[in-house]
This record gives C-alpha cells, sequence and structure tokens, in this order.
C-alpha cells in the first residue's frame, strides 16, 4: 500500500432545517413511558439530535445510486456498495468518501467524517411549541394499513416538527490532489439529501431538510504546524448552499493548496 500523507482537513460547518417534521428513530421501536410507538432519539439532555451515521449513511447511500453502484454488502439493516478489488476503488468516489472495511488489503482511512448534529434549541419557538406534545417534539396518530391482513394498525409517531434547526459539522480528511476535487462529491451528495429525507416515513412528507449557512474552512499540514488552525479562513464566500457550492466549486478548489 502506498504511503498516505495527510495534506491538511476540509471543515464543513452549517445549520440542517426540518422542513417537514423528521422523525429519526432511536431504533427498537420500544413503547416508553407516554405511550410513543416511534420514539425519536435523543441525546443525553432529552433533545432531539440527528446521528453522524445516519446523515453519512444517507449521503453514502444516495451518491451510490447517483454514481451507479449496485449495492453488495448488508450492513445492518441496510444493503451497500463495497468496492471489491483496488482497480474498482481506485475510480470509485463513494468509496474513497465514506470508506470502507478495514480488512480489505486496499484500504485506506476514510475521508468524511459526519458528527452527530445538535439541535438548536432557540430554533424551536413559543409559537411552535403550542401545538407540540412535548418540549421538542409532536406525536402524530397514523393509521398504517397492514399490507397482508389490510387492518388498520393505528400507532403514534413522534417527530421534531417542522422548522427545527441543527448545527452539523463534518470533517474531511485531504491525502491528495485528487481529494481536493472529489470534496465537489460531499456537497453533492447533501444536495441529493435535500431532494430525499432524512429518517423514517419519507413516502408520507417527513425529513425534508435543507443545509443553511454553510462555512467550509481549508485547515492544511502547514497550519497545523504553526498552530495557525483558530485563524482559519472560510474558503466559500457567499456560496453557503449545496447547490451554490456545487455550480462554483471551482471557486472553492482553487482556495485549496
Ligand atoms: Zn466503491
Amino acid at each position: 500500500m502506498e504511503e498516505i500523507n495527510l495534506l491538511g482537513k476540509i471543515i464543513i460547518r452549517g445549520k440542517i432545517k426540518a422542513e417537514t417534521g423528521l422523525a429519526i428513530g432511536s431504533g427498537g421501536g420500544k413503547m416508553e413511558i407516554g405511550g410513543v410507538d416511534n420514539p425519536v432519539i435523543k441525546d443525553a439532555f432529552g433533545k432531539p439530535y440527528i446521528p453522524g451515521s445516519s446523515l453519512k449513511g444517507k449521503m453514502r447511500s444516495l451518491l451510490e445510486k447517483a454514481s451507479g453502484k449496485k449495492p453488495n454488502v448488508s450492513l445492518g439493516k441496510a444493503r451497500i456498495h463495497i468496492c471489491e478489488n483496488k482497480e474498482e476503488y481506485q475510480k470509485c468516489i463513494v468509496c474513497k468518501i465514506f470508506g470502507l472495511p478495514g480488512e480489505k488489503d486496499f484500504s485506506e482511512p476514510t475521508r468524511l467524517i459526519v458528527r452527530d448534529a445538535f439541535l438548536i434549541e432557540d430554533s424551536i419557538t413559543d409559537e411552535m411549541r403550542k401545538n407540540m406534545d412535548f418540549k421538542y417534539t409532536e406525536v402524530k396518530s397514523e393509521n398504517v394499513i397492514d399490507r397482508i391482513t389490510s387492518a388498520a394498525n393505528p400507532r403514534q409517531m413522534e417527530r421534531v416538527p417542522a422548522g427545527a434547526e441543527f448545527d452539523f459539522e463534518m470533517i474531511y480528511n485531504v491525502f491528495s490532489e485528487e481529494d481536493k476535487n472529489n470534496l465537489k462529491d460531499v456537497f453533492k451528495g447533501m444536495e441529493l439529501l435535500e431532494h430525499d429525507y432524512l429518517g423514517s416515513s419519507g413516502s408520507r412528507g417527513y425529513g425534508k431538510v435543507r443545509f443553511e449557512g454553510i462555512k467550509v474552512y481549508w485547515c492544511s499540514k502547514e497550519d497545523y504546524e504553526k498552530g495557525k488552525i483558530e485563524e482559519k479562513k472560510e474558503i466559500n464566500a457567499e456560496l453557503q448552499t449545496p447547490n451554490k457550492i456545487v455550480e462554483k466549486f471551482e471557486e472553492i478548489r482553487k482556495n485549496i493548496s
């Protein structure tokens, strides 16, 4: 395996806005006190958050489809694409950005790290709270028809209300000149996500999100050596949405040197 040298890191920050109710479950679907069948995942302070793994997994699967990669590996409940050999990997943006399981002999470090996105408390206004059941969430009763028995199966879905905002952060490691160009695909993944959904019940309109106020920073290896990362500068200027960044990526690319 060739030597891998870090050239620098791209830091991407901004807000994720829920444009419709957002139901990212805590898994298990167990009944909790309060009678909600599908509780939303919450942090240690009881605030809903978007797990970095959910965000990353969704962007990966959307980019897989967009680049015509067939899922070939089961990972939990999902099926994902993983390159089978080095030749394939060299041309695969998905595996380069989102990573490979460690046991592949051509494995390299994962480029993209996606942190958990935490709720911006002020985004839940008093006006919104009037229609909510809990401090940060609302509960919707839904009738789900069993496809086999046709029986109506009422259930309660907890969701984060439309209008809620989360702070997100992604770190993109740059090991080569090619990685600098591939950064564009991270924003493509965000664009694709805006036209898809996060969490569950996307077909019923849940989970529409938008990325806003994006700031992109470049921290070169030299910046780290000189202790200058606190002075890091934004390299995306007024390009603050995934669409604008993809459209004018060259303006950002030339600032990564
Ligand atoms: Zn691949």
